[in-house]
């Protein structure tokens, strides 16, 4: 299985990283991508996939930092991006919820990502929350006739997204969330999607899934999201980490052994 969104360059894994790395492997992840969340986690997402052969990196400023996102910047990004493990350009997007950055700022350094995207032949991983409208009216600006791939990462069950995502053709995260007891909106949708747009996730060190919330999420925490899901969708485990896995290399143009075990 591939962790499809994981951020071990957080100092929450300084640590230990090299354990959590072999329990994740023990655990059947076999590959990770690494996004970015500002200049700076950005380049230590690169120097990880450099150190290590099943990382990939994705570099990008999340809407928390776009206040950061000036030309050099975007110049940085656009020089580490041309690294042969740098998968995707991420996490980018919109969060209306913290609004830590404003709204205009974040509107802006979304816009010049995607740009930056579309220009590079990258695919982008999104994040969004409580913007839902806005990151749907972007992309779709974005896509016009085409685009160079998208991922919705931590989708939690909101139908506009769906909808969009199954008439683009862009891709769903699913992770720790649709474990969750209270969970109501996922489990109803996450059956009606179509398999072949579904990654698994898990967005360590946040979001762990049931039974480990309130504690430090890890990639080997994958497995507890993947059996939830093949749950959903009344697959066989084995079946559905294959089919997921399939879509990740898709979705970030890994080589088509990536992630096998
Ligand atoms: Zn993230």
């Amino acid at each position: 299985m591939i962790d499809s969104h994981c951020h071990l360059d957080f100092p929450q894994f300084d640590a230990d990283r090299d354990e959590v790395l072999a329990r994740s492997e023990a655990a059947g992840v076999t590959a990770l991508v690494n996004p970015g969340a500002d200049l700076e986690s950005s380049r230590r997402a690169v120097a990880l996939a450099e150190r290590h052969a099943t990382i990939y990196a994705a570099v990008g400023v999340h809407p928390h930092d776009a206040a950061t996102l000036d030309g050099p910047a975007l110049a940085e990004l656009r020089q580490l991006a041309a690294h042969p493990k740098v998968v995707a350009i991420g996490e980018i997007g919109l969060d209306y919820y913290r609004d830590l950055s404003p709204r205009d700022r974040q509107r802006a350094a979304f816009d010049a990502q995607l740009a930056l995207a579309a220009e590079l032949n990258l695919p982008v991983i999104v994040h969004q929350r409580e913007a839902a409208a806005d990151v749907l009216a972007a992309l779709r600006a974005w896509a016009g006739g085409g685009h160079s791939g998208c991922v919705l990462h931590a989708f939690a069950g909101e139908e506009a997204m769906a909808d969009e995502a199954v008439a683009q053709g862009f891709y769903l995260g699913l992770g720790g969330p649709l474990t969750y007891r209270n969970a109501r909106r996922l489990p109803e949708i996450v059956p009606q999607l179509p398999l072949e747009r579904l990654l698994l996730e898990t967005d360590a060190p946040y979001l762990p899934p049931h039974p480990y919330r309130g504690q430090r999420n890890e990639p080997a925490y994958l497995a507890l999201v993947a059996h939830r899901l093949a749950e959903l969708r009344a697959l066989p485990l084995e079946t559905l980490a294959n089919q997921v896995t399939e879509n990740t290399r898709r979705a970030f143009r890994l080589k088509p052994d990536t992630g096998s075990t």
